[in-house]
């Protein structure tokens, strides 16, 4: 079950539209697209072309424990990770399960701007979960 149902923003000369399927109750995935869209634009500019949220049951990184949901409600705990998938010009969020989220954590205490290898599988998991999705549209 997706608790953000799926969703896309298409950017198109600086206005967002949103395409979204029948569920509205998703203020919060409108939020969380708000700030990927400011985030992304401030880091990446134009080569935003599209947004897309990653909404599997599996955290990315691991492929093995679910996202903990809870973690998103309060707003302190809101902190949304976005991967420029940039062969498509796509920014991706996503969230990470606890335990790949701490030890993200931890590395980048060590090493701020260094990517770790599980930034690596987390961008492959997410990809292929991308042309997954690209791929279920066309079905
Ligand atoms: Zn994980």
């Amino acid at each position: 079950m997706n608790w953000l149902g799926r969703r896309e923003v298409v950017v198109e000369n600086g206005d967002t539209l949103m395409k979204s399927n029948a569920n509205d109750s998703e203020a919060e995935a409108e939020k969380i697209l708000e700030l990927m869209y400011a985030q992304g634009k401030a880091q990446f500019g134009n080569a935003v072309k599209s947004f897309w949220l990653y909404t599997d049951d599996l955290c990315p990184g691991c492929m093995a424990r679910p996202i903990d949901k809870m973690k998103y409600k309060g707003k302190d705990a809101l902190s949304i990770n976005g991967f420029m998938y940039r062969p498509r010009g796509v920014l991706i969020g996503y969230f990470l399960c606890d335990t790949c989220a701490n030890h993200i954590f931890k590395e980048a205490a060590k090493n701020p701007f260094k990517q770790t290898p599980l930034h690596a599988d987390i961008e492959r998991n997410l990809a292929d979960a991308y042309h997954r999705y690209m791929a279920s549209l066309d079905a």
